[in-house]
């Protein structure tokens, strides 16, 4: 039985999840990131296959019909989604990373409730407004319905196992670190290992 840890990083847009999801995978041995399916085009220097499978409307639709998401949602006019396939390919090499939006943290919880669920929040919804900002790709309307997701999705954190505020990069990444090695050592991941060294010959 396989007893990887499924762990998810979530947040409202803007609070720095990718930035500390990318980082906690590159310092953790044994930890992958799940890789999303997405319509929306590539930004900067994302690679497909590494960043997220960027896929069509229609592939993704097809996708949907064929159930091989796990979850999906819709985030600012575009489709997320988090294939079966790619869930189990990782599972299958360790422990997995998801980097999702509260509405999929909240389907991973309902289909793993044993996951470890991390919600980031922002120092103040004053800073996530100026993060937002800083970010400089939404008009002064779409602003205001980032900030009201983002509210809605922060009321949200009684789902989250983990909350971590993000008010300084490097401690976040630390914050997140300790919680996964904490989790790995549980008693219940131990235990096989506890008795190997107690009964071996
Ligand atoms: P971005 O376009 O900035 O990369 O991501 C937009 C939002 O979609 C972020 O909140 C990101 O965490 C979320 N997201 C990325 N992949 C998935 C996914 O597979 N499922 C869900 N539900 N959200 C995702």
């Amino acid at each position: 039985m396989n007893r990887g840890l499924i762990v998810v990083i979530s947040g409202p847009s803007g609070v720095g999840k990718t930035t500390v999801a990318r980082a906690v995978q590159a310092s953790l041995d044994g930890l992958f990131f799940s890789v999303s399916h997405t319509t929306r085009p590539p930004r900067g220097k994302e690679v497909n296959g590494r960043d997220y499978y960027f896929v069509s409307q229609e592939e993704f639709r097809k996708m949907i019909e064929r159930g091989e998401f796990v979850e999906w949602a819709e985030v600012f006019g575009h489709l997320y989604g988090t294939s079966k396939k790619e869930l189990e390919e990782k599972f299958r090499m360790g422990d997995v990373l998801l980097d999702i939006d509260v509405q999929g943290a909240l389907s991973i919880k309902k289909l793993y409730p044993q996951s470890v669920r991390i919600i980031l929040f922002p120092p103040s919804l004053k800073a996530l407004r100026e993060r937002m900002l800083k970010r400089g790709d939404t008009s002064p309307e779409q602003m205001e319905e980032r900030l009201k997701k983002a509210i809605w999705e922060l009321k949200h954190y009684p789902h989250f196992t983990h909350i971590v505020k993000n008010e300084d990069l490097e401690r976040t990444i630390r914050t997140v670190q300790s919680i996964i090695i904490g989790e790995r050592h549980r008693r219940d991941r131990m235990e096989e290992e506890a008795r190997r060294i107690i009964w071996e010959k």
